[in-house]
């Protein structure tokens, strides 16, 4: 057991995917004293590969043709073969160069991911003797963890450089985009050589001075974001600055000077130590918080160069693909939007600073992509923020065929936006209200833009993270009420913290827990801080100045305890504020329907309650027993699962009875195929991420309510997600407009 833990804690070091097979194979090898340990993985064509070996000639690319051999009968069978004298097999294959006549045992296991073999990993050896129980055992249980890894291997039958080169990341932002890439103008801290210093003294009033320096830079560069993108996103100029002022940062670089380093040294020194420091933490989001300091280091090392020249003037009008290590929100707060094209950042996830903010300008962005050799600047890329992947080395035939489905988004977009003052009213008459998703204040503008009637779900988690610390509640009110007053009189749906579980502030205690989802999130986790709760609803309802247009939603609710406790602090609130002088009027007051238990608890809550509003991600995810966030059982993610669609009928239907308007404020009032559903269900409210509003308001306009209520007639007796959705799309492609709302991929 410490064996394989090490081995797979040393491959975890290697810098590329191929590195660490290599490793892994080394290390088995060492650990069962066997002669050779090789990992053979399928090519496209169904032939098995060579594509790491401890003992044999791998200088002649080896391949077994699909089926034969040992590995082939392997691959087929899907179980071990633990033998001797496996020359003396009747399906035994010779691999030529490989001199592997010289072996006399044999032993191979499949990896299996997700039911499919994915490599078989051998041991051989000299010794005619079968691999013991334990050794095979050992084998086995590292052929599991190596077919987590395979899959980030390149297709062994496509050499390196032939074009086309998919690598996957994450999905930071969606969208598509092509162009040239550009690397963000950093001084690279990491690639600072070991400096000594003749003069301490000297190199102390350096310090000094470049910190003064990179201060003003920040306040400046904050000021500029702060009136383009709003508060919530400059604030991260405020926390580089902390971090540049906190003594013990300063005191380490010091320290280090006096020590004998050169300034740059001291920096790269200090730097490292504290984000090793963050990456040491458990929390996830404290550990992402290393980026931060490396940014800043960064940035305190590209001024000390004096080294000024940015992105941006690199080449005034030519667009392109932002692409770096560790690309913080200052390397672009000079960039003209329309220029950046996308990021392509190798560090970071979606909680990354950068992705929220790819996400409120509307461009893609691929994070977290290990990219096997550097990216070169001016490289030609595609970039897939929908599947969080980027094309390199793109063939003329693949950009023609992006170039199509780019322009023709594009043309799409422009069409459907012209239409934005027209009613989302079906053929035969039935308006739909359809509003926007928000959490940041860029989102504000474009939602209005495309002529959203409100906002269906105002996260206000968004602005908490995207801050060093709580914000105050006089903090809270400038935001809420930027968001309040541009919709005047639309209805704005502000949905209190839902944080906790997998998206934990990193100033607030946070608990690892075996289930994330299952535990202290949303009101369980705003209730057991009440003074947050608290605090944010008399920011609420100070924003709300007496407005009827705002409302409250409550998420993550499971209990009538919780909704009870969540309205007396509500209400307390408002005593408060009337006391105190503020013009208060108690917002009108939702839940969240995402936990199925609460649908039974409806009834109960009619006279507390003035709205649901249907969160479908999570409620997918506990329906189906199903976490949102695994990349395992993702593929079994499904929110087109008759279950749900059930479930969604059960919800409307109660809230019809008891007169509950009800509204849809998940991932699935955006999806055409899912929309046509929902409308037959009879839900007239629909929230979506504002880029969709455009899609969906053509959709309810091609589409007749008693065509929609017949549709879901026949989905109702269907009994898969696939049945549901092929109904959908049948149904769609009888539409007039139907190329778009089936989205073609390339
Ligand atoms: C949902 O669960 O559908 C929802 C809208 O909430 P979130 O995605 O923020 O959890
Ligand atoms: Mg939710």
């Amino acid at each position: 057991m410490l064996e394989l833990t090490s081995i797979m804690q040393r491959a975890g070091h290697a810098k590329t995917p191929e590195e660490q097979v290599r490793i892994i194979v080394d290390a088995i090898s060492a650990a069962l004293g066997t002669d050779v340990c090789s990992l053979y993985i399928p090519c496209a064509s169904g032939d098995m590969a060579l594509v790491a070996s401890h003992g044999l000639n791998t200088r002649h690319p080896i391949v077994l043709p699909q089926g034969s051999g040992l590995v082939g009968r392997i691959t087929t069978a899907r179980h071990s073969i633990n033998i001797i004298d496996p020359d003396s097999e009747p399906d035994y294959f010779y691999l030529p160069h490989s001199r592997e006549e010289q072996f006399h045992s044999f032993c191979g296991v499949p990896l299996v991911k997700q039911g499919r073999v994915v490599g078989v990993l051998v041991v051989q050896s000299r010794r005619r003797e079968i691999l013991d129980a334990q050794g095979e055992a050992f084998l086995s249980t590292l052929a599991s963890h190596l077919a987590l890894l395979v899959d980030n291997l390149p297709d062994p039958a496509v050499p390196a450089v032939i074009g086309n080169e998919t690598i996957h990341g994450l999905a930071g932002a969606p969208g598509l985009a092509m162009g040239p890439a550009r690397k963000v103008a950093t001084g690279d801290l990491r690639s600072v050589p070991e400096g000594h210093c003749e003069d301490p003294v000297l190199a102390m009033q350096q310090w000094q001075t470049l910190k003064a320096e990179v201060i003003t830079d920040l306040m400046r560069e904050r000021h500029v974001v702060e009136m383009s993108l709003g508060q919530s996103l400059s604030t991260i100029f405020d926390a580089y600055r902390m971090l540049l002022e906190d003594p013990a940062f300063t005191n380490r670089i010091e320290r280090e000077i006096r020590d004998g380093s050169d300034l740059p040294w001291a920096l790269r020194n200090t730097v490292q130590f504290f984000s090793e420091q963050f990456l040491d933490m458990e929390d996830p989001y404290l550990r992402a918080r290393h980026e931060d300091i490396e940014q800043l280091g960064d940035k305190v090392y590209q001024t000390w160069l004096g080294d000024k020249e940015s992105t941006a003037n690199a080449d005034p009008d030519s667009e392109f693909v932002l692409i770096g290590n560790n690309i913080g929100v200052s390397d672009i707060v000079s960039l003209p939007a329309e220029q950046l094209l996308a990021i392509v950042c190798s560090s970071g996830a979606a909680l990354s600073h950068i992705a929220i903010f790819a996400n409120a300008l509307g461009i893609p962005a691929v994070m977290g992509l290990q990219e096997t050799r550097p990216i070169a600047d001016g490289e030609y890329l595609i970039v897939d923020g929908d599947l969080g992947q980027l094309i390199r080395d793109p063939s003329d035939s693949l950009i023609a065929e992006y170039r199509e489905l780019i322009d023709s988004r594009r043309n799409l977009e422009r069409q459907l936006e012209a239409e934005k003052d027209l009613r989302a009213r079906t053929s035969d008459g039935v308006d739909m209200q359809l509003m926007a998703n928000s959490g940041l204040q860029a989102d504000i503008m474009p939602g209005l833009r495309r002529g959203a009637d409100g906002i269906g779900l105002f996260r206000t988690e968004v602005p908490f993270m995207a801050r060093q610390g709580l914000p105050s509640e006089e903090e809270q009110v400038a935001v809420y009420r930027q968001v309040v007053d541009a919709y005047g009189d639309k209805p704005v749906y502000m949905r209190t913290l839902d944080i906790g579980g997998d998206k934990p502030l990193p100033y607030l205690p946070h608990v690892v827990e075996e289930n994330p989802a299952l535990g202290w999130r949303g009101v369980r986790f705003t209730l057991d801080n009440v003074q947050l709760l608290v605090t944010q609803l008399r920011a609420i309802v100070r924003a709300a100045g007496g407005r009827e247009s705002v409302y409250v939603l409550f998420p993550m609710v499971s209990m009538t305890e919780e909704l009870d406790r969540c309205l007396e602090l509500l209400d307390d609130a408002c005593r408060q504020l009337a006391q105190e002088g503020y013009p208060c009027l108690r917002p009108r007051v939702g839940v969240m329907l995402e936990v199925p238990g609460a649908v039974s608890l409806l009834p109960f809550w009619r006279e507390r309650l003035d709205f649901i509003s249907i969160g479908s991600n999570d409620l997918t995810q506990y329906l189906l027993a199903i976490d949102r966030n695994s990349r395992v059982v993702g593929k079994l993610y499904d929110p087109l699962h008759p279950a749900v669609i059930h479930e969604i009928a059960r919800i409307v239907n109660v809230a019809n009875q008891l007169g509950l308007p009800v509204s849809v404020c998940g991932e699935l009032a955006s999806d055409p195929v899912a929309v046509v559903l929902l409308i037959g269900l009879g839900v007239r409210q629909l929230s979506m991420s504002s880029a969709r509003l455009p899609l969906i308001r053509s959709l309810v306009r091609s589409i007749s309510m008693q065509s929609a209520q017949n549709l879901v007639q026949q989905a109702m007796t269907r009994d898969t997600a696939s049945g549901i959705r092929h109904l959908c799309l049948e149904y769609l492609g009888g539409l007039e407009r139907k190329e778009q709302f089936i989205p073609a991929s390339p």
